[in-house]
């Protein structure tokens, strides 16, 4: 089974540049092979393929010496790109839709990933670095760790942040088959309220945490810029944030292993997890739960594919405000803490209604029946 581990990395100066210009080199070759076809239909009427293009690289290279500095691995998944583009293009075509866009250039700054097809050879993970051949050495913050063969590496521009996408292969380690499911309500007065009713509870040292970080961040932002004190109080800082980051990360681990082993099917809210990430160290500081959450979620959802569990993560929208036990809508602000259901008398803690509405969508969306364990 294939999966995905997303890492952001952390090139130098000098590296981003590369990087850049990789990029565009790799975006001019993109561009010159959708023209090299469409010519020769134009002209020729003739249909090239892949390796028709493929051909022509070395005569690409030898006029533009500048593509040496692409690995040709890199170079050869930018024309398989152009063939995928003309493939979709031919089979909605045949499809017999209307109004099918021809494969369209691209513009300035906006070719933005590098495919390494083979793990290994141009690229390779040594010890927190990302060996680029042609970039060099790049700092990959592993917030993971990453399990499984790497396959392939996918590096990607993302709002002038770089990131490193390893597809990797990991066998799946099936678990005694559970036909218990389970809705997962995620809320900041109880961490997480299950379907059944179970809690996991909020812990003492989330809110210490974010409270510790907000306040050195704070006494940081009044400090002179290199001053002793300031110099201690960002060193102070690093060390919060690496607490945090410990205790948070144990509390996953934990808390995943334990439902993962009890439950066949979990149902989460769909957090915008990837967006937690980028801003990963800013959220900390506002709300620690959402990292939390985010990391917690990030965690069932690895260990349920390597498990061979089922996960589904569903629109939370009016989960919290229609009624579980009849549908109907309740409406409640967030301080009513009770969910009081004046149309069929469902009384219940407001968390577990939300929990129940959210197996509820989840059983719904995959098709499953309404089994009993
Ligand atoms: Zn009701």
């Amino acid at each position: 089974m294939r999966l995905t581990y997303k890492y952001r990395l952390k090139p130098t100066k000098a590296q981003q540049r590369q990087l850049e210009l990789t990029l565009e080199l790799c975006c001019w070759v993109y561009n010159e092979t959708l023209a090299t076809r469409k010519q020769a239909y134009e002209q020729r009427g003739a249909s090239l393929n892949y390796y028709d293009t493929a051909k022509l690289l070395p005569e690409w290279k030898a006029a533009q010496p500048e593509l040496k500095q692409v690995h040709s691995q890199v170079l050869q998944d930018v024309q398989r790109r152009v063939e995928l583009a003309f493939q979709a293009f031919f089979r909605r075509v045949k499809q017999g839709e209307k109004e099918v866009g021809y494969p369209r250039f691209k513009g300035f700054g906006r070719y933005d990933s590098l495919t390494f097809p083979q793990y290994g050879d141009a690229v390779r993970l040594h010890d927190r670095m990302l060996l680029i051949s042609k970039i060099g050495e790049v700092k990959v913050v592993l917030h993971r760790p990453l399990k499984g063969e790497i396959k392939t590496v996918i590096v990607q521009r993302q709002l002038g942040k770089w990131y490193a996408c390893f597809s990797v292969e990991i066998e799946p380690r099936p678990l005694p088959v559970s036909s218990e499911r389970v809705g997962i309500d995620l809320g900041l007065k109880t961490f997480a309220t299950l379907s059944n009713g179970e809690h996991i509870k909020r812990q003492r040292w989330m809110k210490r945490d974010a409270q510790d970080i907000a306040r050195l961040e704070r006494k940081k932002s009044k400090l002179r810029i290199g001053s002793l004190q300031r110099q201690q109080t960002v060193l102070a800082l690093r060390h919060a944030y690496a607490r945090a980051t410990q205790r948070r990360t144990n509390f996953a681990h934990q808390q995943s292993h334990q439902l993962i082993n009890r439950y066949g099917l979990l149902v989460f809210e769909d957090l915008d997890i990837q967006q937690m990430q980028a801003n990963g160290q800013k959220v900390i500081n506002r709300n620690i739960a959402d990292v939390a959450w985010g990391q917690f979620v990030q965690y069932v959802t690895y260990k349920a594919a390597e498990a061979g569990r089922e996960l589904v993560q569903i629109n939370p929208r009016g989960t919290t405000q229609s009624c579980s036990g009849c549908g109907k809508r309740v409406p409640k602000d967030l301080s009513v803490r009770v969910h009081d259901c004046q149309h069929c008398g469902l009384k219940i803690d407001r968390d577990l209604n939300a929990a129940i509405n959210i197996l509820t969508r989840g059983i719904t969306s995959i098709g499953a029946t309404d089994r009993d364990p």
